[in-house]
């Protein structure tokens, strides 16, 4: 169906590149963006990063009549200023009334929509349910026939079975009862089935034409390796033994690792580049158009690369340090195997990688407020448990996070968890967690972090640690015959917990984070252990 041409066609073709600078369309989008233009109602779900934006924006420029606008309802006021400041500069005519504005760019906001000026008009769902002015302003559009469709982001929040039910959202369902015959489009990346059949007869568009792809990438083969100091050189002599001339991204935190990172692989003897935001742009676009055409084999960058980069023959992806969430680690694992044969994604997992990003998001000036920084940190969460987690099939994991449900059987061991002879036990843990929570109560006054806490627990004898006196705690050296990661674990359960919490402060930019207590442990506590064959990777960084 995507390459059934409409009268449209040309006209889409033409925006995609010149309005939003981009080449072509991911999956889906062109058929969700068809459908919704040729008048239908559509339901789009696609993973978090996968492009559903674009399924709206783009059709809100090809217009019928110069004053028809879509209307966009979104939950988060944040977001909704993202995509506005993105489509303002991209000379898109976009507004968006909420509550939170002040009262005259309400006003303005009004009057450009009443008077047919926007494109598209994002709406908060609080502004639909209390706003008559919103309601009567939509109507007017709708008499003069300049309401060109009605788009519901996120629009599992419409569904009491979702994790996110917005009960102003349960009001949506009034558009389709008062404008049948106006086209809505619904989009979400929950892939839940009960959550799926909520939202389409609350909003009433229960014959909605439903776009939805398996996230899952069967050629994809996903390895998390634990992190020391031999991992660079056992990424390189990898890449020559089983890459030798392929084409692969090696993905770094920093812009100094990836120029340390490439430099490296250059030394020995590997075709490589780094590529990252602190390069100038003509730089930046000849290493990229290098790697492109296959003059240069491997890109060492940041996240920065791989937007709008469609290479199908990349045979693997690295991460030389963690993802910051699992959406990002899916769609830059995604850069690979794009011409459907394998391609290796390797994840080095350390947990300093893990502290030094969360310090880098808690730093962060542009997430400009707590709740954005929260997000990005439980995301950032999200990946150090998937790292951690020795035992569950790694697609499972991944799809999960998109509420895909993934039968690991399905895996047929491309995975190392699914592959890996290793066996796990699951030990109750309480007694260490008390234990811990004890550490913690008791260092209270000195202002400690994570890794000091853990130490006492081990029985190091540290200067500082004798020096403050925590040797002689009762509980020093109670935890010795545990592994360094594994209390890090058991610390992250007790803050999910909410036991323990984290305190940060800024000193002179430098940002320290200290252990906190909250309350007592009230319930048991168990914890997956894993229990290495003889011949698995050594843990060498964590004693
Ligand atoms: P979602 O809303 O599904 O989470 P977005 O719409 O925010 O995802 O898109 C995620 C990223 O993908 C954005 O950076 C966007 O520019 C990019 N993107 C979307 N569509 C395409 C495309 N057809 N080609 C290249 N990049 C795209
Ligand atoms: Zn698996």
């Amino acid at each position: 169906a995507g390459n059934k041409r409409h009268p449209w066609s040309d006209e889409l073709e033409n925006k995609l590149q010149n309005v939003f600078n981009l080449t072509s369309f991911r999956e889906n989008q062109l058929n969700a963006i068809n459908a919704v233009l040729s008048g239908k109602d559509v339901f789009v779900l696609m993973p978090t990063g996968g492009g559903k934006s674009l399924c709206y924006q783009l059709p809100a420029i090809v217009k019928r009549g110069k004053m028809e606008t879509t209307v966009v309802v979104s939950p988060l006021i944040s977001l909704m200023q993202d995509q506005i400041d993105h489509l303002k500069r991209l000379n898109i005519n976009a507004e968006m009334i909420s509550s939170k504005e002040s009262a005259q760019s309400r006003k303005d906001a009004f009057r450009k929509f009443r008077n047919g000026e926007l494109d598209m008009i994002y709406l908060s769902p609080e502004m639909l349910s209390k706003s008559q002015q919103c309601k009567n302003t939509i109507k007017l559009l709708y008499d003069s026939g300049n309401l060109a469709r009605i788009v519901i982001d996120e629009a599992h929040c419409v569904s009491s079975w979702g994790h996110d039910f917005r009960p102003d959202y349960k009001l949506l369902g009034f558009f389709k009862k008062e404008y049948p015959d106006i086209p809505m489009m619904a989009l979400t990346a929950t892939a839940s089935v009960r959550v799926k059949q909520d939202i389409l007869s609350q909003l009433g568009i229960e014959h909605a034409h439903v776009f939805q792809q398996t996230f899952n990438r069967p050629n994809l083969i996903y390895m998390v390796r634990p992190k020391n100091k031999n991992s660079t050189f056992e990424m390189i002599n990898e890449i020559k033994m089983r890459f030798p001339r392929f084409t692969g991204i090696v993905y770094c935190n920093s812009k100094t690792q990836c120029e340390s990172v490439a430099n490296m692989l250059q030394t020995n003897g590997l075709s490589a580049a780094f590529y990252h935001a602190g390069m100038g742009n003509e730089d930046r676009t000849n290493v990229q158009n290098m790697w492109q055409s296959g003059d240069i084999k491997i890109v060492c960058a940041t996240v920065a690369f791989g937007m709008g980069i469609d290479k199908p023959d990349v045979r693997f992806v690295y991460h030389h340090s963690i993802p910051r969430s699992l959406e990002g680690y899916y769609q830059e694992c995604g850069r690979g195997g794009r011409d459907g044969k394998t391609a290796f994604c390797t994840l080095y997992y350390q947990f300093a990688d893990f502290k030094s990003i969360e310090s880098q998001i808690k730093r962060d000036k542009d997430l400009k407020s707590q709740v954005l920084k929260d997000r990005h940190l439980e995301k950032l969460r999200n990946v150090l448990n998937y790292c951690s987690n020795r035992i569950d099939c790694r697609r499972k994991l991944v799809l999960q996070y998109f509420n895909e449900n993934f039968n690991s059987k399905q895996c047929r061991k491309t995975c190392d968890n699914c592959k890996s002879t290793n066996t796990v036990e699951v030990r109750d843990i309480t007694e260490s967690a008390k234990d811990i929570i004890n550490i913690v109560k008791k260092t209270q006054t000195w202002d400690v972090t994570i890794n000091y806490v853990i130490d006492v627990y081990r029985g190091s004898r540290v200067q500082k640690i004798v020096q403050n006196g925590h040797d002689m705690l009762p509980e020093h050296g109670k935890g010795s015959h545990y592994h360094k990661e594994d209390l890090q674990r058991v610390i992250q359960l007790l803050m999910d917990e909410k036991c323990l919490f984290e305190k940060t402060e800024t000193k002179a930019q430098f940002t320290h984070s200290y252990v906190k207590y909250r309350h007592d442990l009230n319930k048991p506590l168990t914890l997956a252990f894993f229990i290495p064959t003889v011949d698995s990777p050594s843990r060498s960084n964590s004693r």
